[in-house]
């Protein structure tokens, strides 16, 4: 990432360092509902794991990207469970991607974000965010959830992992609208 290569070169002390790479948020794909898709929809979400890397990539470096619940062969860390994570990494704020939400997405920074490794093209599976977040906080997690809006709906805002991830990142890291962040992925 050229932004640290340049922190690296203005010598600063390692703590600042250290300070300055925590300003960069995990992203962490849940896949523990890997079971309710169908073989076509894995491979989708094997597809859309991918593009998210490459989506991390321009913003940070593989390590920001978490995979939990599912193993995929792609060069970022994995994890049996987003529990494991968090218990592992203790982010302060945590912040979960669900349409249901009731509270909408603007930019707010976390020190992570986690985006549902859900599929929408066999079956209904509206609300299975949800299960998610109940899951997390069933098991003592203190977790928000934020949705994305595009004029006041979630009609219109790509699903895709790798979209919420890009559209969370330009909010957060470019510090640009999310209605525009909605708009730059398209
Ligand atoms: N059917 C699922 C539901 O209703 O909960 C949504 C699955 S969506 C294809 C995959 C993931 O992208 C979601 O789990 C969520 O993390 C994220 N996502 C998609 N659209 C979103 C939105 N408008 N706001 C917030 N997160 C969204």
């Amino acid at each position: 990432c050229s932004y640290v290569a340049w922190r690296f070169d203005d010598g600063i002390s390692a703590e600042e360092i250290g300070s300055e790479l925590e300003k960069f948020p995990y992203i962490v794909v849940d896949c523990s509902l890997k079971d309710i898709h169908t073989e076509k929809e894995l491979k989708s979400l094997v597809n859309q794991i991918q593009k998210t890397l490459s989506v991390v990539r321009r913003y940070m470096w593989d390590e920001r990207l978490v995979i939990a619940g599912m193993k995929v062969r792609v060069s970022a860390p994995q994890y049996p469970s987003v529990e494991d994570f968090l218990r592992e990494k203790q982010p302060e704020r945590v912040i979960l991607l669900d349409p249901n939400a009731e509270e909408v997405f603007s930019g707010e920074v976390a020190d992570c974000y986690i985006v549902g490794g859900i599929v929408d093209k066999v079956g209904n599976k509206a609300g299975t965010t949800e299960i998610i977040y109940r899951r997390l906080v069933e098991n003592g997690f203190e977790v928000e959830r934020r949705k994305i809006l595009l004029r006041g709906d979630v009609v219109g805002v790509p699903d895709r992992i790798n979209h919420i991830t890009e559209i969370v990142l330009k909010a957060v890291l470019d510090g640009i609208d999310v209605e525009r962040a909605i708009y730059e992925v398209q």
